[in-house]
């Protein structure tokens, strides 16, 4: 027995006992990651339920399987499956060469308007790390993920698109750009500026956090990124304006009291911040190209991208590792699946399942505790056992009970 997650026009779910979730396997190192992580999910809904809650997984196709299957990367059956299911999760997967798609990743964002990237980034005790006081970040990043320079409207330098496109600029708005440039957009809108920071905000709202920081170059690109900023306070400024209070209309102790600050650093210096003041801040919410910088940085702060998940979420969700498909370990049963993993821990509180999530996350840190992990941390860790991919999957769920 099996059935359909449901979301309403306020992006409410309701969800089964029993709900249908799909999977992507994905290339490379997918099918090894994803076989650990299934056995960690069905393991802590298992432990967290006995029985009365159990996900049925659904296999749908993207990437080099689905190129085999089907002939096409991205079949249209798998972005209809993902608006029928509403959630999935997925391994990483291979960015076509010549396959007329700039990313798989970026062409399912765009096509299903998933248009906040969520990466929380925390440390695990015992994960090596390059700094010195790594416990210290534990931020979650929002970020743009439909807009900016992402948008793929681009063209190469010399083609009759740029050199059109930059004659018209240079004729109607005097501008000298070289006619033999490449050339690119940045749109940016209230639109997608002011969705961004309302989730960031219920987001908040539900985890009790404190302060919000915008992270833009509003001092260089005004009209683009420093616009973004503009939205995000208004929208903070009009629809939560009894709960949060702008960071500059902070006068006493007292005036921020039970409110969420909104505060915003230009991006350069927020790479700063997060090293030398990392406890400061703990929502983050930025246009694409600053976030794609920024939550890469942050989880090597913390250790690695072999454990930072990630979700893509609109209407639909669509979970993820935020590493890429590590060719040369496929198959080879070796790698670290954490990044999977986590991104089930942010699919199952998602769900309103937070008993399975914990659990996924006391048996992580039970295990990572324990020194038994994958090369990556057993190359760094001293006096560490070194397990396989499945073998690091079964340990967590023995570490759940
Ligand atoms: P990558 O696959 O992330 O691998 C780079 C290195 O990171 C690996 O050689 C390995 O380091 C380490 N690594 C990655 N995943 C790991 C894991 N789970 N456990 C332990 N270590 C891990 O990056 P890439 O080689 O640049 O990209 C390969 C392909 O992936 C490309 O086609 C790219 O487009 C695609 N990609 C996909 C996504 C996605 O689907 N979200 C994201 C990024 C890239 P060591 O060699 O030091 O062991």
């Amino acid at each position: 027995m099996s059935d359909k997650i449901t979301v309403n026009d306020k992006g409410v779910l309701t969800v089964p006992v029993n709900p249908v979730i799909c999977f992507i396997e994905g290339d490379g190192i997918g099918p090894d990651i994803w076989a650990a992580s299934r056995t960690v999910f069905d393991g802590a809904v298992h432990t967290a339920y006995r029985g009365t809650r159990q996900i049925a997984w659904k296999e749908i196709f993207a990437g080099e399987k689905a190129k085999t299957k089907t002939g096409n990367y991205l079949p249209d059956e798998t972005l209809e499956a993902i608006k029928e299911y509403i959630v999935a999760i997925k391994g990483p997967l291979t960015t076509p060469i010549g396959g007329g798609m700039r990313s798989l990743n970026v062409t399912l964002r765009q096509k299903l308007d998933l248009y906040a990237c969520v990466r929380p980034v925390r440390y695990f005790s015992g994960v090596p790390s390059p700094v010195k006081s790594p416990e210290k970040l534990d931020i979650i990043i929002f970020r743009e993920n439909t807009e900016d320079v992402y948008s793929g409207i681009e063209w190469e330098a010399n083609s009759l698109e740029a050199k059109k496109l930059i004659s018209f600029i240079n004729d109607n708005f005097s501008k000298t750009i070289p006619l033999e440039s490449g050339i690119g957009i940045k749109p940016m809108s209230e639109f997608g500026s002011r969705r961004l920071m309302k989730m960031a905000v219920e987001y908040a709202v539900k985890h009790g956090k404190k302060s919000i920081t915008i992270v833009h170059k509003g001092n260089i690109m005004k009209f683009t990124e420093g616009a973004f900023a503009k939205w995000c306070y208004k929208e903070a400024g009009e629809n939560f304006k009894d709960i949060t209070i702008k960071e500059s209309d902070i006068k006493g102790p007292k005036d921020s009291e039970g409110k969420i600050i909104i505060k915003d650093r230009i991006a350069d210096a927020m790479f700063q911040q997060l090293l030398l003041r990392p406890d400061e801040y703990e929502v983050i919410v930025t246009p694409n190209l600053n976030g794609d910088y920024l939550s890469d940085a942050a989880a090597a702060q913390v250790g690695g991208l072999g454990l930072a998940p990630g979700a893509n979420i609109g209407k639909y969700a669509v979970f993820e590792a935020t590493h890429g498909t590590a060719p040369k370990y496929a198959g080879l049963d070796k790698v670290n699946p954490g990044s999977v993993m986590l991104s089930g821990v942010m699919m199952l509180e998602h769900l309103g399942w937070d008993e399975a999530a914990k659990l996924i996350i006391k048996g992580i840190e039970k295990t990572i505790d324990q020194k038994y992990v994958t090369y990556d941390l057993e190359r760094q860790m001293k006096g560490a056992t070194l397990a396989k991919c499945s073998e690091f999957g079964k340990r967590i769920v023995e570490n759940m009970k």
